[in-house]
């Protein structure tokens, strides 16, 4: 099974993907987490797209359309896989579409996370990033503070450069912009499930996979 899981940024993607990674043993793909350890590693790819992320901005879809390749002709993603960030684009949506047309895989579904941006700007305050294995927390979900859940590491929890308030709202305006749009290029072309993303993890998990189940896949 491959799901595009979509939404602004904080609705709760990389959340639920994990969820969902687990529950149907498929491999999650983000690739802002990719383009994060890119950064975190000093590459030329991590240095070449540092700027624009603290900005708040996206990466050239010249860029991602080659990462996008090489996973999805990988042997990983053979069984399926979870895109968490991608598309973000119509041109990226089109490329996607165009590779999973060329290697004959069935459409992908869409799973679109809907949100209000006043709760964007509520969850992403108290989002954090561990800077020790990169997993992604909100202050308000972890069991012992100052404690990566996923590493175990103390004092490891930062603020993203691109979860600062202004920050945050230039990439609501860039969901708005530039995002959007991939809804209307999937319209009448693939399954689409559209989920109501307030609430807590679980509620909207469980609201998930009734969904996917009533698609009896
Ligand atoms: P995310 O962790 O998905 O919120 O992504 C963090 C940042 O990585 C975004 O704000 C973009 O700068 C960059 N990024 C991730 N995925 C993409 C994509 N598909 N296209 C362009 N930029 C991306």
């Amino acid at each position: 099974m491959r799901i595009i899981l979509f939404g602004a940024p904080g609705a709760g993607k990389g959340t639920q993907a994990k969820i969902l990674s687990k529950q149907l043993n498929i491999p999650h793909i983000s690739t802002g987490d990719i383009l994060r350890s890119e950064i975190k590693k000093g590459t030329e790819l991590g240095i070449k797209v540092k700027i624009r992320m603290d900005r708040g901005e996206l990466v050239p879809d010249e860029i991602m359309g080659a990462i996008i390749k090489k996973i999805i002709r990988s042997k990983k993603t053979n069984a399926g896989l979870i895109l968490d960030g991608f598309p973000r684009t119509a041109q990226q949506a089109e490329l996607l579409w165009k590779i999973f047309q060329d290697l004959k895989l069935p459409n992908p579904i869409l799973v679109v996370l809907d949100t209000k941006d006043e709760l964007i700007i509520n969850r992403l305050s108290s989002r954090r990033v561990c800077n020790n294995c990169l997993n992604i927390v909100n202050l308000l979900d972890i069991p012992i503070e100052n404690e990566c859940p996923n590493c175990g590491r103390k004092n490891s929890l930062v603020k993203r450069k691109d979860d600062e308030e202004k920050v945050i709202k230039n990439r609501l305006k860039v969901y708005h912009k530039q995002t959007k749009p991939v809804l209307d290029f999937y319209k009448d072309k693939t399954k689409e499930i559209f989920i109501n993303a307030e609430g807590t993890v679980e509620q909207i998990s469980k609201k998930i996979t009734k969904k996917l189940e009533k698609l009896k896949i």
